[in-house]
């Protein structure tokens, strides 16, 4: 009976619909599911799981549109570490001043960096995503782009559903399949969910953001979460700074840096152990930081710079720090895909090996876009900016 009700819902898209994409997401859900049969999971599971799930285009409009990579830096913070974000975090450090101080004691990181992810991730539970999880990421592993990573989380969310631990109605999220207070994958969750009020369910969905916050703690120390140490602050540059050491492959001890004449904007004397590197996500025009462990710990989360900055920042903000004292060059944009192709094909011409012209700015890239700019005597800090574009075009 269950095999003929999954047989029937399978078939329902494909006599249906006209579009040929919708005929071959059934067919490679009919695999999948074979598939996930294979590991355990049960007819009775699937048929929940995947009663009302169809391919849904608007899913992929929003993998090729993510905002934290297609925004200039300065754009994406200011709404990132808005007055309201600051306001609402440093409420939500007192108004749950117990548990976040009981969370900070048991895993070992700064609430405020807990509290910044919240708010990042769901303007601390007020957008948690109402998005089918199902749907999302069966759409999203259908997908060619990144078929194998959502593969296996849809693989995890059925087990998820399985164990009991969430229904159906639980499972909802954002457009990449992230649920709950701080977006958790279906992996994440099985890996590092907390059950921090020991009701005997890991409960990272519902209103209250016990679990969730906990969760998020457990994550980043798990990640390499160093307690005490900075994630990076602001720091200024000394005006014979060598551009090519400010690279993250670059690690030195912050006595190191002091002696090269880098410093605090405020004066302070350089802080935090451990090696750091110097950061200059908008290139030698903007904000430059020192960044410590605790910035790849945060990475783990989201590896765009720009919402490492955001969390580490938001989090100092919350906690009553200073708002960054240097300037981004905010006449510079994002070089759109051909540009940065071209970008490539004249360094190449000029004889500076950018490796594939792919408009990915990778390390080769990076290092062809610093030896050009030594050439030309320019500070070397290896950053495709459209200005760098407009001189490349004029040699
Ligand atoms: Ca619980």
């Amino acid at each position: 009976m269950k095999r003929l009700l999954l047989a029937t819902l399978l078939m329902v898209p494909l006599m249906s619909h006209a579009d040929p994409k919708d005929d071959a997401f059934a067919l490679w859900l009919e695999g999948f599911q074979t598939r996930a049969k294979a590991t355990g999971i049960t007819d009775e599971t699937l048929a929940v799981a995947f009663k009302d799930v169809t391919y849904a285009p608007e899913i992929i409009e929003k993998d090729r549109n993510q905002t934290e990579f297609s925004k200039p830096i300065w754009e994406y913070l200011n709404k990132a570490v808005s007055d309201d974000r600051i306001r609402d975090g440093a409420k939500a450090l007192e108004d749950k001043e117990e548990l976040l101080e009981k969370i900070e004691k048991t895993y070992g990181v700064d609430a405020a960096v807990v509290v910044a992810i919240w708010s990042l991730e769901s303007a601390n539970g007020r957008v948690r995503g109402d998005l089918p999880v199902f749907r999302s990421l069966a759409t999203l592993a259908f997908d060619a782009r990144r078929a194998d990573l959502f593969s296996a989380q849809l693989m995890v969310a059925l087990q998820i559903l399985q164990s009991g631990e969430a229904q159906l109605s639980d499972m909802k999220g954002s457009w990449a399949g992230a649920m709950g207070h701080t977006q958790f994958m279906p992996i994440a969750f099985i890996a590092y969910a907390q059950d921090f009020d020991a009701d005997g369910r890991r409960d990272i969905w519902g209103d209250d953001p016990t679990d969730a916050l906990a969760s998020t703690a457990a994550y980043l120390a798990r990640h390499g979460w160093k307690s005490g140490e900075p994630w990076g602050y602001e720091v200024t540059l000394p005006d014979q700074f060598n551009y090519e050491t400010s690279s993250e492959v670059v690690k030195k001890t912050q006595a190191e840096w002091a002696a090269l004449g880098v410093t605090r904007p405020d004066g302070e004397p350089l802080t935090g152990s451990g090696k750091a590197s110097v950061l200059l996500p908008a290139g030698a025009e903007g904000i430059a930081f020192l960044i410590f462990e605790n910035f790849h710990a945060i990475e783990s989360y989201n590896t765009a710079d720009a919402y490492v900055i955001a969390v580490g920042h938001l989090a100092d903000r919350i906690r009553g720090g200073a708002a960054f004292q240097g300037t981004w060059p905010r006449d510079e944009r994002v070089l759109t895909y051909d540009e940065k192709r071209e970008m490539q094909r004249l360094l190449r011409d000029q004889g500076f090996d950018p490796g594939a012209v792919d408009g990915i700015m990778g390390p080769n890239t990076i290092q062809a876009i610093r030896l050009w700019q030594k050439a030309q005597g320019l500070p070397a800090d290896g950053f495709a900016s459209s200005r760098l574009l407009d001189r490349l075009r004029e040699t």
